[in-house]
């Protein structure tokens, strides 16, 4: 991710990462700076102001009533599923398609990831196969928003009011993507982003967000992020066995006061230390400013390589359904021989990316468990088994340069053109 980027020219090849981290900190590298100061000088580093503040404008900006962040994507979803009461011996259904935190977090609460093939043209989870996987076990439907183009939300939603199921969108590639105007994260129930590093926002280091306009969830996701202590525990506890809540103060009291609350050793839940890092607050609050811009970058740089590259044999581009704002998190193609083409990017200095060169449900993990093996042998996800051998990624983050991204596809023109 953050391979050294500066252009070499001496041997006249260019170095171009898939990402390059430090072009987005060298230009707001005072602000960011200034706001990493101000948190070590406040010294208020957990849950501080910056979490609550990044909270609230982060659930504002997603169109959300609460946002609850946490230490990172995978804690996201792993919360958000014990939050929804998914317990051993449930099924939640999602895509095999994916980066592997996604089913992990399905498996990290006892639950048992049932996987549905997904569509060839958004790789995401196709809602026609969805049905015939419900069973009486299945307690959520858990689609990934790929890449950065939203899932069926309609199609899934109506499913899951028909078989009262939960969804819970995997937004971790999806910050700002839009769905029939609607943002990724206010799709469904809930939904967990990440800001690890690659991501659309992203952090220095790891961080997660959940969001929902759910009230109780929220409160019960706060509870768990925390060791399940304090005025939080204690409103979950209710919560979870349907107890009255009399005391009517539960106002926004998500100011935990984590280090000198008394509260906090009364524990009511078994949860997590979890919480977003007030220096990842205010990092993530400089840079959520940008985010739009740097979407813009993304789609622009997506539109160009679309203009480039949209009459090679043998290439298949990224498709984006009417209807759909794609953030293009990755860029990603088809090549019918995908290891031709991704040498001769690299031997030009183009980094490559393969997402996903295994999927989920033929990951050792997965096939060393019986029961997983003979529900989802080879063969029963035929779509993301073809993809896995013919996808790879080239670079589109916003700060690639315009005679860098016209190399790029000088490279894919030059590579496959003239020999198919
Ligand atoms: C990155 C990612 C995650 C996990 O996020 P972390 O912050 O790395 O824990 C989960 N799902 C998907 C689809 C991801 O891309």
């Amino acid at each position: 991710m953050s391979i050294d980027n500066q252009v070499e020219n001496k041997n006249s090849v260019k170095k171009i990462a898939l990402l390059d981290l430090k072009r987005q900190y060298n230009n707001l590298k005072q602000e960011l700076n200034n706001a990493v100061l101000k948190v070590m000088q406040n010294t208020e580093y957990i849950l501080g102001s910056n979490v609550q503040k990044f909270e609230q404008e982060f659930a504002e900006y997603i169109g959300v009533k609460y946002a609850v962040s946490v230490a990172n994507g995978t804690d996201a979803l792993v919360i958000a599923l014990k939050a929804l009461g998914i317990k051993p011996g449930d099924e939640v259904i999602t895509s095999p398609f994916t980066f592997f935190a996604t089913a992990e977090s399905i498996s990290a609460v006892g639950a048992f990831p049932v996987f549905v093939d997904v569509e060839p043209d958004t790789y995401n989870i196709n809602p026609e196969l969805i049905e015939q996987a419900i069973t009486k076990k299945t307690k959520a439907i858990m689609p990934v928003s790929i890449f950065g183009h939203c899932a069926d939300f309609d199609a899934i939603n109506k499913i899951a009011d028909k078989y009262n199921l939960a969804v819970i969108e995997d937004a971790a590639q999806s910050a700002g993507s839009k769905y029939k105007g609607k943002k990724s994260g206010s799709l469904s129930r809930i939904a967990c982003f990440s800001f690890f590093p690659t991501k659309n926002l992203a952090c220095a280091g790891d961080g997660g967000m959940i969001t929902t306009d759910d009230y109780n969830l929220s409160i019960i996701c706060k509870a768990l992020r925390s060791h399940g202590s304090g005025a939080n525990g204690e409103q979950a506890y209710k919560l979870l066995n349907n107890i009255e809540n009399n005391s009517e103060d539960d106002t926004q009291d998500s100011q935990d006061n984590t280090v000198y609350n008394p509260a906090k050793y009364y524990n009511y839940l078994i949860g997590h230390n979890s919480r977003l890092d007030e220096i990842q607050a205010a990092i993530l609050r400089v840079k959520l400013k940008y985010l739009d811009q740097y979407i813009d970058n993304r789609r622009s740089n997506a539109e160009y390589y679309k203009n480039r590259l949209k009459n090679i044999e043998g290439l298949t581009l990224p498709q984006s359904r009417e209807g759909y704002y794609h953030s293009y998190h990755q860029y990603v193609l088809q090549s019918d021989d995908r290891k031709k083409v991704v040498q001769k990017l690299q031997d030009a200095g183009v980094a490559v990316g393969v997402y996903y060169p295994v999927p989920l449900h033929l990951q050792k993990v997965y096939t060393s468990d019986p029961d997983m093996k003979n529900r989802f042998p080879e063969g029963s996800m035929p779509v993301a088994e073809y993809l896995s051998k013919r996808t790879f990624a080239i670079p589109v983050f916003p700060e690639l340069e315009e005679d860098e991204r016209s190399y790029i596809a000088d490279i894919l023109c030059n590579s496959i053109d003239k020999e198919v």
